[in-house]
């Protein structure tokens, strides 16, 4: 069994940002020359987010106003994790969005369902973050 680790590095200049990381997981996917297996991805920090769904603008606007409506950010005295920092939203939303995405490998390609595609949600942003890609198989 072959294994192939590799680190992405996001920075977005918004606190909240989406960003479609299919590609550069492809090319991860290409640099392991694994053609059967597994490929993980999760975001290393607990202020961000790995998912899977649709990229659609007008559903990427539903899932920040969901999370601004659940954990909205503002007013930051209203968390308690607030002490010293001003993430206590962060955190939140990264729980409800999740760590990490598997997908299957078959043939050399991503094995998606209809539409799916691979996010990195960042909700603490504005910093150097880093997303793991892991790929398992032979
Ligand atoms: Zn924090």
């Amino acid at each position: 069994m072959k294994s192939y680790r590799k680190e992405l590095t996001f920075n977005t200049p918004n606190r909240r940002d989406y960003i479609n990381i299919t590609p550069e997981v492809n090319a991860t996917l290409r640099e392991s020359g694994i053609r059967e297996g597994l490929c993980l991805v999760n975001a290393m920090h607990i202020t961000a987010s790995v998912f899977i769904n649709d990229d659609e603008r007008g559903l990427i606007r539903d899932f920040d106003d969901w999370l601004e409506g659940l954990a909205p950010h503002e007013p930051i005295s209203r968390y308690r994790h607030n002490g010293s920092e001003d993430n206590g939203d962060a955190h939140l939303k990264r729980q409800v969005m999740g760590r990490e995405v598997v997908v299957a490998v078959t043939a050399g390609k991503l094995d998606f369902g209809p539409w799916e595609q691979i996010f990195y949600g960042e909700f603490d942003g504005r910093r150097a973050k880093r997303v793991l890609v892991k790929i398992i198989g032979e």
